[in-house]
């Protein structure tokens, strides 16, 4: 057993102290020195190798800025990751479970020490502001404490418990399951990047974790803390590539036993699809764990609190723009209050400050071209949709610096089949709808698809009790912002086509990457 105190998660930084902001400025003039421009090969069997192509990450925020660049991994090398992970399992599996756990225990030590690096890095390669990128390193650095001390429950033979049988000795073992692919998104590229290799990998399992295309060195950086925290050699293989190219071979191969995914719903149901045809030579059923997209609603009712709702709808929609899979991009609110509510939420998000992540504003650009496209797309199709109340307009260029900018944008009277509000935008970009009492709006939120992430303000007790029931959500808030779910606290993970409800940070987490065995020995 490992000897720490109970898991606590980390408190955030208080960016109102000018301490914190100087800190923070330090700490991204460090990382413009050490980490911009820098290059991150593969990291197969513990060598670092180098390929002929290279992946680029551009600030979003200045897009003439390189970041740096990653190797760009082929096939060849996805094949002797695979290989070499597999030969890593052999000893990884007979390791006891609580030195395992040692090893993310002193990663997140490291990573505690390396917070406002990480940080720093991630406002240049992804342009989150200073309290964004806090929570996520916070959320990284207890991904490795939470799942650290999680581990401990499946050490051993009877960790799960079972009947007293006369005459025989019964137990059960939990066992990993071998090599599996980790393929992870851009928007949170530290954090669920670190917690879905970490979690099978305590499990005793070996990963070979394919970064997003767009924030390959924030990954690199967080593997280079596993290795120096003492991973064995092939137990994480550092594979960033293209999804289609790499990430497609490897979540169709034979020799792929688990698949844990978080990204978009379309990539997300065709990984399910491929990994569900056996291959040749194959003897196992793949496991695959998907956490998908959202159209997360927040109801308001007319006996809220005016000022928690649109605190609450501003932060819950803007906060990284709109690019957090528990985003609340429908408002939905109910007649009698819809003109105050939406007023108001109009005056609040018209305060928001567009530029850099770097310069901490507000709202910054959106991740990448495709996204931009995607969502200047959107634009174009909100005012047949409803009403532009606010912003609708993408803007290429903020304070001369060119990126992907677009302005924060809030469409009133959307109907609640309309595109706007069916589709995922992944943006800035909220559709308000009008529901004419509670139990319209309740079966307005649950008129949706996916099941990631909700939200109720409302004073009627009878309502929340109704709604902790009945609104469709692996998430559910009341009387808060949808978004910022905590590890340990809020386990998160959705329904429907929001995913396949795996709850990361959460008690059963580690259970996903683990099989049981029974045995029994009768005396
Ligand atoms: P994406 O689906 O475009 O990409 C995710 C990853 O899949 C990337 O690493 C990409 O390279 C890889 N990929 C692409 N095609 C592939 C293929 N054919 N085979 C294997 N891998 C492939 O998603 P994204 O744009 O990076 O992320 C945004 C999406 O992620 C949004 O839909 C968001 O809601 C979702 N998301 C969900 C959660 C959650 O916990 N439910 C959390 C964060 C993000």
């Amino acid at each position: 057993m490992i000897k720490v105190q109970d898991y606590r998660p980390q408190p955030f930084t208080d960016f109102t102290q000018p301490e914190n902001v100087q800190a923070y400025q330090e700490a991204l003039k460090k990382v413009r020195a050490e980490l911009v421009g820098k290059h991150y090969p593969l990291i197969i069997n513990g060598e670092r190798v180098d390929t002929a192509e290279r992946l680029t990450s551009l600030n979003p925020c200045d897009t003439s800025e390189v970041v740096g660049t990653t190797a760009k991994a082929t096939i060849e090398d996805a094949e002797r990751a695979l290989q070499g992970a597999w030969d890593a399992f052999e000893s990884w599996k007979k390791w006891d479970m609580d030195a395992r756990a040692r090893i993310l225990l002193k990663a997140a030590a490291i990573l505690k020490r390396r917070r406002l690096e990480a940080c720093a890095l991630m406002s240049i390669e992804v342009g989150k502001n200073y309290a964004e990128a806090d929570v996520e390193v916070a959320e990284a650095i207890d991904f490795l404490e939470y799942y650290a001390r999680s581990a401990m429950k499946y050490a051993g033979f009877g960790a799960a418990e079972t009947t007293w049988f006369e005459g025989e000795e019964n137990g059960l073992l939990y066992l990993p399951l071998g090599v599996g692919v980790s393929i992870s998104p851009w928007n949170f590229p530290c954090a669920i990047f670190i917690g879905m290799a970490a979690a099978p990998i305590v499990a005793g399992n070996c990963v070979i974790a394919k970064p997003a295309e767009d924030s390959g060195l924030i990954a690199g950086f967080m593997v280079d803390i596993m290795l120096e925290a003492g991973l064995p050699a092939g137990v994480l293989q550092f594979l960033p590539g293209v999804g289609k190219e790499v990430g497609e071979y490897l979540t169709t191969h034979a020799k792929t036993r688990f698949i844990t995914f978080t990204g978009s719903r379309a990539v997300g149901l065709h990984i399910n699809e491929v990994a569900a045809k056996t291959m040749p030579g194959q003897k196992w059923i793949k496991k695959v764990i998907l956490e998908l997209g959202g159209k997360d609603a927040m109801i308001v009712d007319e006996t809220a609190d005016l000022e928690v709702a649109v605190t609450a709808a501003a932060q819950g929609a803007f906060g990284f723009n709109g690019q957090k899979c528990s985003a609340m991009s429908r408002l939905i609110v109910v007649d009698e209050v819809y003109d105050a509510v939406v007023g108001q939420f109009v005056e609040r998000a018209k305060a928001l400050k567009i530029g850099t992540g770097e310069e901490n504003a507000n709202v910054t650009a959106v991740v990448n071209q495709m996204s931009y496209d995607k969502i200047s797309g959107y634009l174009d199709l909100a005012p047949q949709e409803g009403k532009v109340l606010l912003g609708g307009q993408p803007l290429g260029e903020v304070n001369g610096k060119q990126g992907y900018y677009i302005q924060p944008t809030i469409v009133g009277d959307v109907d609640a089949h309309a595109r706007i509000a069916q589709e995922e935008i992944f943006g800035p970009v909220v559709s308000v709808l009008r529901a004419r009492d509670w139990e319209h709006a309740l079966e307005i939120a649950n008129a949706t698809e996916y099941g990631l992430t909700g939200g109720v303000i409302s004073n009627k007790r009878e309502r929340l009790e109704q709604a902790r029931h009945e609104f469709e959500a692996g998430n559910l808030y009341f009387n808060r912002k949808i978004t910022g779910a905590i590890v340990g606290v809020q386990p998160f993970g959705g329904y429907y086509m929001s995913g396949t409800d795996s709850k990361a940070g959460g008690p059963d987490y580690l259970a996903n990457f683990l099989q049981l065995k029974s045995v029994t020995e009768r005396w």
